[in-house]
């Protein structure tokens, strides 16, 4: 069996609010891009890694983080996209030959094996599967005023991490499907599933400490 990793780290990061992509900052010396990688180069479920990222970083990906590290399961570093789709969608077209890809933010360094591991358990049963965690606080939805339409059952809501875990044929299908109708909104991979209708999505539990670095507070 053949799990790709699709490794995204095309975001110009703006909420950083730093000159440089926030997956190119350091944390202990280390670049946030250089511990995600890890995990996937250590893990026993990943058999390969495409990275994903901005054109003029490859250069630097190949010499200062792949090559230096030795990740021997980089298969390919490729340029992403405009959004986060346009980037998913590039690394899914580069790994037709894996069984079940796993798309993840490279903007979340604390990723652990114990998180792939029940991934791919639970991909190989589902097809479609988000690692995310139960909501800690109440959430509301709100109108464009800012006024309260509706508070779902906080047993019922999830904040959403990264991995999220596919079929490759199922992910393939699903990305053709809203590239062919369009699709407003996308903000990760299990909704351009849940659009197409073409499975269902299921949930794994991820981890508090596998958080998205976006903000110089997440970085501290
Ligand atoms: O912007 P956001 O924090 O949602 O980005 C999540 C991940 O997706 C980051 O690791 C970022 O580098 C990546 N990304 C990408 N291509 C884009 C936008 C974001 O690879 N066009």
């Amino acid at each position: 069996m053949n799990i790709c990793a699709i490794v995204l780290a095309a975001g110009n990061g703006k909420r950083m609010g730093a000159d440089i992509p926030k997956q190119f900052l350091k944390i202990n010396g280390e670049y946030i891009l250089t511990k995600t990688l890890r995990v996937f180069q250590e893990s026993s479920v990943i058999s390969d890694i495409v990275l994903v990222t901005g054109e003029e970083w490859i250069d630097f990906c190949h010499d200062e983080i792949v090559g230096k590290e030795g990740f021997s399961k980089v298969r390919h570093i490729i340029t992403g996209g405009k959004e986060r789709y346009d980037s998913s969608y590039a690394g899914i077209l580069q790994c037709p030959n894996s069984d079940y890809v796993f798309i993840h933010d490279a903007a979340r360094p604390y990723i652990t094996e114990e998180i792939l591991i029940r991934t791919a358990e639970e991909v190989q049963k589902h097809l479609a599967v988000a690692v995310g965690v139960p909501s800690k606080d109440t959430i509301k939805i709100v109108d464009d005023d800012g006024f309260v339409t509706d508070t779902p059952l906080r047993k019922n809501v999830w904040n959403i991490q990264t991995p999220q875990a596919f079929s490759y044929s199922l992910i393939r299908a699903a990305y053709e499907i809203m590239l062919e109708e369009g699709m407003q909104g996308i903000t990760d991979d299990a909704m351009v599933v849940e659009a197409s209708r073409l499975s269902r999505v299921k949930l794994v539990m991820g981890a508090y400490t596998n958080i998205k670095i976006t903000t110089p507070d997440d970085l501290k």
